[in-house]
């Protein structure tokens, strides 16, 4: 069994057929890229399989759970955790608090927990706070521990928001255009980084990418989507140099 399998979805926005009948099935640990130009529909699936958007039509299985019609924060327990195209992090908060709060989505307990079982509580922030330090640690991010976001470079902020993603522990892990806007440096970082997050924590990742060299680098198999359509899902060498998802990055650019 795969553990996203999304079946013939689909979503309108009033003419706009933001995705037509896509399918796909994701196994575990595969590290999938999903690319296709502007408004192809690839925020849109994200969307979607995170309880953002409720499709249409069609289906969304996560570890063998019908998630189709689940509350963000449902799909976020269950395992699945996301970065955003245009960075969402609280920027009057301090790296660590960003994180943190991502962290705490993934808590049992509440305010009125915390008055029951006081204990439990101290040890679950406990774990939090280092699992949040191994994250800062990992990631090369503990000199931007106490900084506010807002002061932090671009590349850095994608890193902190890719931590936070990472704090929920999550086991798929959605990331949409990770390395917009960074140095050709940070790029090849987060190659590794996101290999061997793959690695060593077992999580499948499924990440929105336009360089198509770093898509080859980081990804075992591509899938392609044009005006909601799936036109392309295969190994990186095959699918890049297909002629109609050529023609498709072309009619985009032209
Ligand atoms: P991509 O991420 O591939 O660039 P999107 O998924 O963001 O594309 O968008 C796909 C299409 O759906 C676009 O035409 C976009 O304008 C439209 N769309 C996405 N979300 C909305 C929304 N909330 N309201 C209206 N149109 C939307
Ligand atoms: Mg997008």
């Amino acid at each position: 069994m795969a553990l996203l399998e999304i079946q013939d979805l689909s979503i309108a926005f009033g003419g706009v057929q933001a995705l037509a009948d896509v399918s796909m099935a994701i196994e575990e640990r595969q590290i999938v890229a999903l690319i296709g130009p502007n408004g192809a529909g690839k925020s849109t699936l994200f969307n979607c399989v995170t309880g953002i958007y409720r499709a249409d039509r069609g289906t969304i299985r996560f570890g063998g759970e019908d998630v189709t019609k689940e509350k963000p924060h449902r799909v976020a327990r269950l395992g699945v955790a996301r970065t955003f195209q245009n960075i969402e992090l609280f920027d009057a908060m301090t790296a660590l608090d960003n994180i943190l709060a991502g962290r705490h989505l993934h808590m049992r307990t509440g305010p009125l927990a915390a008055m029951a079982f006081g204990r439990a509580v101290v040890r679950e922030e406990v774990a939090a706070r280092r699992k949040v330090e191994e994250l800062l640690d990992r990631l090369d991010l503990q000199f931007a521990r106490d900084v506010h976001v807002m002061h932090l470079p671009y590349g850095v902020k994608k890193k902190v928001e890719l931590a936070r993603a990472l704090a929920l522990e999550p086991r798929l892990l959605l990331l949409d255009e990770p390395s917009a806007g960074m140095t050709s440096e940070e790029k090849e970082e987060m190659v590794f980084v996101v290999r061997d997050l793959a690695r060593d924590l077992s999580i499948t990742v499924l990440l929105v990418e336009h360089d198509l060299a770093m898509v080859r680098d980081i990804s075992e198999r591509v899938i392609v989507l044009d005006h909601g359509k799936k036109i392309a899902d295969g190994a990186p060498e095959d699918v890049t140099t297909d002629v109609a998802v050529v023609r498709a990055y072309v009619g985009d650019e032209a």
